[in-house]
């Protein structure tokens, strides 16, 4: 994603440098060519210049030789002295002259200044065949002076000639020709005296004749030069010369200083550091939008990692409430190892309810969990049955507090596992006031209010439990009602709240009668009582009624209504024949009857059911009188 841009800006900026080199190199090219044709344009001027000059000095020269040329017109010729003294004074202010020659008109040498170094030309003649004949006839021909071109002298050596037609008048007062006054120059000396006061010594100058050079003589060769310049010359009317001017080293040199090259590096250089900062400035601000994009990460990450923080603290701190609040949970919370019992969790209810500091009880359930719950690993076996088969595992165990005394406990406990282990999770609640209500609860449903003693409905259970449970192991019971004679007359009498406490005094007297545990006195309703007697049989039961009666004639409780004027009372006997007798019933029945029989005898007796097929009223046993 990231390097396709980048190599792709690396090419740009190449592309760029390149570029710029070349334009670089275009603006350095530029450069050299401006600064040459600048050059060149300083050559040609000064070569212009220089020509210029050259033609005006010549055409001074030209100049005075035409005013001699007009006084020998006006004179009418002039005296040799003075023509000498004329020559003598223009050679002197000219050092370019070779010599100064009167040819006359027939075309002859004859005055010749000076005579020393032109003896060869003494005798000269200017015939058609003279290289010179032509120039020297058109001077004659337009009355003008004219430059011959150059050629080898008679004194040796190349020079040049300046004709200047001499006219004189003649009798009709027209001009007649009168030869000419030639000025013979050498062409180095003349050139070096013209050149003199206008040479620069910044340009090799050369004078060239129909592209020949003339001047200087030294035969070393100018090379061909891209500055040179070549500026025709007009030296009076002879156009055949030219002025070549060369800048020389020096000028060269400055020319050639390397100010262009240095722009031309300084510019190479320029390319490179504006690239490379390019470079650097793309590759910063690739940079600062990798940070950019990273410190945006960092920062989403931040807060991402912030809200999971503060979730955690808020989880954390939930889960610290939560289990704060367990401490406050009056059941005992706990999540145990089942194999190692080291304990996970629990709550203060667990450990400070069985009156045990916290790692006090941790340690003794790790180590000896029946000292806490008694019968604790068949408690365990016996919550995993219940596990397996799905059934709800509420179960009421005892567990044992560290003064040894025992609470009773309702235990749901639940057996999840996870990574291959086993773990309990137990809720343990005391129920010890709910199951002594449930107790106070079922005594109460089984109690008589008035009595005190055990209600119909308990005695009913009891019969029928106690007769299953001695059916079983074969051993008697015995059953005996006990009906409070003439009572209606007795509350008739007494009123009904002496009757209930005669029924009250009643019960107490039964209670103390009975000696044995298991015996059990109910009141079976109104006045009627009954009492069970387990494991006993009917001598047993005989003689309890006995004491009965026994007690209450004791008790002398008055009765106005009764014939013996105190309260009495009647007992049926019914003894459980394991046999024949197949129901509770029965045995109830039977000692119905025989309760029966007693009241029917007379009242203030026990009488005992005698059996299938016996006579009912035979042998009453009466109390004592
Ligand atoms: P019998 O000798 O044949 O048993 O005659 P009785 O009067 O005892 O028998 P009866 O069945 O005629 O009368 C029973 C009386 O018991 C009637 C009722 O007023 C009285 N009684 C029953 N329950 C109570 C009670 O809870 N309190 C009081 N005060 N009297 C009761
Ligand atoms: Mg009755
Ligand atoms: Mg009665």
């Amino acid at each position: 994603m990231i390097r396709a841009p980048v190599s792709l800006l690396n090419l740009l900026l190449g592309g760029l440098l390149v570029a710029l080199f070349v334009l670089s190199g275009l603006f350095w090219q530029k450069l050299e060519t401006d600064q040459r044709n600048f050059v060149g344009e300083r050559v040609a001027v000064q070569a212009r210049t220089l020509a210029r000059q050259l033609e005006n000095r010549l055409a001074d020269q030209e100049l005075d030789l035409r005013r001699l040329a007009e006084r020998w017109l006006h004179e009418g010729g002039l005296s040799r002295a003075d023509w000498e003294r004329e020559a003598e004074f223009l050679l002197r202010s000219f050092p370019g002259y070779q010599s100064i020659q009167w040819l006359g008109a027939d075309l002859r040498m004859r005055w010749l200044l000076p005579s020393e170094g032109n003896q060869a030309a003494q005798d000269f003649q200017l015939t058609p065949e003279h290289p010179n004949y032509k120039v020297a006839e058109r001077a004659r021909v337009s009355a003008r002076s004219q430059l011959s071109g150059s050629f080898e002298l008679l004194q040796g050596g190349r020079g040049l000639i300046l004709y200047v037609p001499l006219y004189v008048p003649d009798a009709q007062s027209e001009r007649r020709f009168d030869g000419y006054l030639q000025a013979i120059f050498r062409v180095t000396p003349l050139l070096d005296e013209l050149l003199s006061s206008i040479a620069d010594q910044r340009f090799g100058i050369e004078l060239l004749e129909d592209g020949l050079r003339r001047y200087p003589d030294e035969v070393s060769p100018t090379s061909p030069d891209d500055l040179q310049r070549v500026v025709p010359l007009d030296l009076i009317d002879n156009t055949t010369f030219s002025l070549r001017l060369s800048p020389t080293s020096t000028l060269k040199a400055r020319i050639n200083r390397p100010w262009t090259r240095a722009v031309l590096v300084a510019s190479l250089g320029l390319s490179l550091l504006l690239v490379a900062a390019l470079y650097l400035a793309f590759e910063n601000s690739r940079r600062a939008r990798a940070l950019l994009a990273a410190n945006l990460r960092l920062q989403s990450e931040m807060a991402r990692r912030e809200q999971v923080e503060q979730a955690l603290r808020d989880s954390r701190e939930q889960q610290q409430l939560i289990l704060d609040l367990t401490d406050f949970c009056r059941d005992g919370l706990f999540i145990v190892d089942s194999h190692s019992r080291k304990m996970l969790y629990m709550n203060r209810a667990i450990h400070l309810g069985l009156g045990y500091d916290r790692r006090t009880f941790i340690e003794l359930f790790e180590q000896a969990p029946q000292k806490l719950i008694p019968g604790y690993e068949q408690w365990l076996e016996e919550v995993r049955q219940l596990h397996r088969a799905g059934l709800p595992r509420f179960l009421q165990r005892e567990l044992l507090r560290r003064d040894g005394s025992l609470q009773p406990a309702e235990i749901s406990a639940q057996l999840v596992s996870r990574n291959g282990r086993e773990y309990l999770i137990g809720v343990a609640r005391d129920n010890s006031e709910r199951l002594q209500l449930e107790a106070r609860l079922q005594r109460l449903s089984q109690q008589d209010g008035l009595t005190g003693l055990h209600n119909r409905r308990h005695f009913d259970q009891q019969l029928q439990a106690e007769w299953r449970r001695l059916r079983r192991i074969g051993a008697p019971l015995s059953l005996l009602m006990l009906d409070i004679d003439h009572f209606k007359s007795y509350n008739d009498t007494l009123g009904h709240l002496a009757g209930d406490d005669a029924l009250r005094k009643v019960a107490q007297l039964l209670v103390e009668c009975l000696q044995r545990e298991g015996d059990i006195a109910c009141r079976y309703g109104g006045e009627e009582f009954a009492i069970i007697l387990t494991n006993t049989r009917l001598k047993g039961a005989e003689h309890l009624a006995a004491r009965v009666h026994q007690r209450l004639a004791e008790l002398a409780i008055p009765h106005p209504g009764s014939p013996l004027r105190r309260l009495t009372l009647s007992i049926g006997v019914a003894t459980s024949d394991l046999n024949l007798q197949e129901h509770p019933q029965t045995l109830i029945a039977h000692s119905d009857q025989a309760l029966y029989r007693a009241k029917r005898n007379g009242r203030n007796q026990t009488c005992v059911w005698a059996g299938f097929g016996v006579n009912q009223d035979a042998a009453p046993s009466l109390p004592e009188q």
